[in-house]
């Protein structure tokens, strides 16, 4: 023996987790070892015995870095962090869809002073809160080329402070101009940050949207991200919009996709989503409608309820029954998709809303690897992990390894399984199984399978931006 490898062996660390399979998605290593955590670090991975504070066995356990989810809604919510949590996420990235808080370092900066169970990032929200400071009455007005110039500039301030990238959510502005658009992804491109995007339109609209997010790739530079494909695709255009992204991912476009587990989207029922003709949009009609929250919650809409809710609660959220379920393993089987939930919406309650806060990473792992063999369990983690830490240049998380930030999750791969359901089925907030622990920053937010309802190790991240490109 060593007498470097002695000096980790006398060390009391303050979590070990032991004879757990250890799977690394950076190296694609899968081996049983056992796990030192120091403070908020994984400090050493060994077959050796270690001496800890506190000591869980994880033998038959898979240990692996915690669930990154590169397009959150949750901004700031404690119920909406413990949904996901519960589920094996220690990284949020929020203000996705261009909604999001705003400027968003101050927003990180009072959330964290007093505490958030888990890490969280921020893209600039460009569709909503911006175009408003710049006096654009309405998400149906364009904005002159003076507003433009002004947004930039807010956003160019907020890329600065420490925002992920900034973000875009077309369908719910869809006057949102190309050149707009342009302009938004060069400020990202001249720091090499990316620009998630909700494309334009979903349905049978669908492929020009995605064709323009390419185009917008090809003119700018600018890293793009193609938000929850499958909610905008997944109505039978995958077959097409897929080898569309592939042979730009082929050529070298910087360019990925995130999807979740589900086909069937949520979205305010105020919103552009509902536009004249929705119905022959989607090929579908009121019933194919369900209320996520508000009055209805549970129910399959009419055509009376649903104009009442659109008139009476534009916010409340409902789904919409379009999607086709094998889309979802088609587009998640890509190289260039990772996981994301779309999920965590700032009014998150029990019993109400969509499932894919609750039930996403479980969902995969019961369905598309331990049952169908669609991913490997090493292709579902550095698509849960590795992958959108890189895309979002987090150095030391979605990988587990000496000096990796603490970030750990340990779960059954034999009994992991999602219980949320959509209302009127189920609670869309049931905790999955099989979930043991969730180390944020090398201290338990889950532990044994419970919330630690006071845990806040949680930290704001930061990016810094350096110029790319002018
Ligand atoms: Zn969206």
């Amino acid at each position: 023996m060593t007498q470097m490898e002695n000096e980790f062996l006398r060390i009391e660390y303050n979590y070990v987790i032991n004879n757990g399979t250890v799977i690394d998605p950076r190296t694609e290593v899968r081996t049983i070892a056992n796990v030192g955590i120091k403070k908020d670090k994984v400090a050493v991975i060994t077959r050796a015995e270690l001496k800890g504070k506190h000591v869980i066995d994880a033998t038959g356990k898979i240990v692996c870095p915690g669930f990154v989810d590169p397009h959150s809604h949750a901004d700031g919510q404690l119920f909406s962090a413990h949904v996901m949590a519960n589920m094996g996420v220690t990284t949020i990235i929020i203000g996705s869809c261009g909604v999001g808080p705003y400027p968003t370092q101050k927003f990180l900066k009072e959330l964290y002073q007093s505490g958030y169970p888990i890490n969280c990032g921020a893209l600039t929200p460009e569709s909503w809160i911006l175009r408003e400071k710049a006096g654009i009455p309405s998400p149906y007005d364009e904005a002159s080329e003076k507003q433009i110039a002004m947004i930039s500039e807010w956003v160019e301030q907020d890329l600065l402070e420490g925002a992920m990238g900034v973000s875009l959510g077309l369908e719910y502005a869809p006057k949102t101009s190309w050149e707009e658009m342009v302009a938004i992804a060069k400020v990202a491109a001249k720091y090499d940050k990316p620009v998630p995007i909700h494309s334009r339109a979903g349905g049978w609209n669908s492929l020009a949207a995605t064709r323009e997010i390419i185009k917008l790739q090809e003119t700018t530079g600018a890293r793009v991200l193609i938000s929850h494909h499958v909610y905008q695709c997944g109505q039978g255009m995958l077959a097409e919009s897929l080898p569309i992204i592939e042979k730009a991912y082929r050529q070298g476009y910087k360019i990925a996709v995130d999807s979740g587990a589900y086909c069937d989207f949520a979205c305010p029922i105020g919103s552009e989503v509902f536009c004249d003709g929705w119905q022959q949009i989607y090929d579908c009609t009121y019933h194919d409608i369900l209320a996520g929250t508000g009055v209805y919650a549970g129910q399959r809409l009419t055509e009376s309820t649903f104009h009442e809710l659109k008139r009476d609660d534009p916010d409340a959220s409902v789904t919409a029954f379009v999607g086709k379920p094998y889309e979802v393993a088609l587009t998640l089987k890509q190289p260039y998709t990772m996981i994301s939930t779309d999920g965590g919406f700032p009014n998150l309650a029990p019993g109400v809303g969509h499932p894919q806060s609750a039930g996403t990473y479980p969902k995969i792992l019961a369905e598309l690897v331990r049952e169908q063999d669609v991913l490997s369990m090493m292709e579902f983690i550095k698509k849960a992990t590795w992958m959108p830490a890189q895309f979002f240049g987090l150095e030391n998380k979605g990988w587990i390894g000496e000096g990796a930030d603490a970030d750990i999750l340990i779960f059954d791969p034999k009994t992991v399984k999602d219980n949320a359901a959509f209302p009127g089925l189920g609670d869309p907030m049931a905790a999955p199984d099989g979930i043991e622990y969730v180390f944020v920053n090398g201290a338990p937010v889950i532990a044994d399978g419970k919330v630690m309802a006071d845990a806040r190790p949680g930290k704001m991240i930061s990016s810094e931006a350096r110029i790319w490109k002018l």
